[in-house]
């Protein structure tokens, strides 16, 4: 049976600059030839999920421009259900303005625009395909109380609630959130966010537990990833590659995670498939066209 997996969230157009170094308060600099990619995690992690061969439907908003209607262009190029994706009249779709520099740093401004209006109410709404998924996946940028109704419906209807929970509040989760959550994919800097506090690796899974969610995974990079339940901890080994970019090597892992369990995987042997997605994924540049295909993949594995 396709893993039907559903993904709520954000949806922007990445517009990046190469320049030959970031630009001060009131400096002008003239950079490289600027390059259009789709982005946000919600719409990363979509097509992470469906080009493994997951069954998709993206829920989110764009505006009534065109990076709104190239957004979805792109999700249905990938095979994914953008019929529940609203469209929001006079509020620009979510755009993301990058510089990079030679040494691959970074400055981001993101404007969330339409993103910023998913309200719940259009879950409420959108509700119904929750009946046949398996899995509802989301992140942190689209409104809080969005991602609540998200996870809350997905408990109701009887999904595996997934959260990446990036970007981060510096506030913590709301206890809303997390007592609807059912597996958290953190990388160390959120996690460290989310706890408050640094600490070893190992104690932030534990405290993240402690917080009331039921599955940690945390991701390490280059080291692979973390898996803590109860009183379980077990370290899945990264898969060696030399690495390219890695932007969006935490969406290729929780796009392919959901796709994993949804197909009914063992958790460990799920976080494995993941970190070989993610792997990947940062073999090659960009976002979205980094997130491989379910028979590049199994090649890579086999
Ligand atoms: P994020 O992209 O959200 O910062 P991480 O850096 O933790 O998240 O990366 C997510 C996952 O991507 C890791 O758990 C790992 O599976 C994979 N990954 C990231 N960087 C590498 C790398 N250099 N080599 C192999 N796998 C990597």
């Amino acid at each position: 049976m396709t893993a039907r997996v559903v993904v709520v969230g954000s949806s922007n157009t990445d517009m990046v600059v190469p320049v030959p170094h970031i630009p001060g308060v009131g400096e002008t600099v003239l950079g490289g030839d600027l390059i259009i990619a789709p982005g946000g995690k919600g719409a990363n992690q979509a097509v992470a999920a469906a080009r493994l061969g997951a069954e998709v439907v993206f829920i989110g908003a764009v505006g009534s421009d065109d990076f709104g209607q190239k957004a979805i262009k792109g999700l249905n190029a990938d095979g994914i259900d953008t019929s529940y994706v609203k469209i929001v009249d006079g509020t620009p779709s979510g755009v993301a303005l990058i510089m990079v520099d030679p040494s691959g740093n970074n400055s981001i401004a993101v404007s969330p625009g339409a993103n910023s209006r998913l309200f719940p109410e259009d879950i409420e709404l959108s509700s119904k395909v929750l009946q046949n998924a398996r899995i509802l996946l989301t992140q942190l940028e689209v409104p809080l109380d969005t991602v609540a109704t998200a996870l809350e419906f997905g408990k109701k209807m009887d999904c595996v609630t997934m959260l990446n929970p990036a970007p981060a509040p510096a506030t913590g989760l709301p206890s809303d959130i997390i007592s609807h959550v059912d597996v958290i994919t953190p990388n160390e800097v959120e996690a460290r966010a989310l706890v408050g506090r640094d600490m070893p690796s190992e104690d932030l899974a534990k405290a993240l537990l402690d917080l009331g969610v039921k599955i940690v995974i945390l991701t390490l990079g280059e080291r692979g990833a973390l898996v803590a339940q109860q009183d379980k901890l077990v370290a899945v080994e990264p898969f060696a590659v030399s690495p390219v970019d890695t932007t969006a090597a935490g969406d290729a892992f929780s796009g392919a995670l959901a796709v994993a369990i949804a197909e009914g995987l063992e958790l460990i042997d799920a976080v494995r498939f993941a970190n070989a997605a993610a792997a990947l994924s940062v073999t090659k540049m960009g976002a979205q066209p980094s997130m491989p295909t379910r028979a590049e993949l199994e090649t890579f594995l086999s």
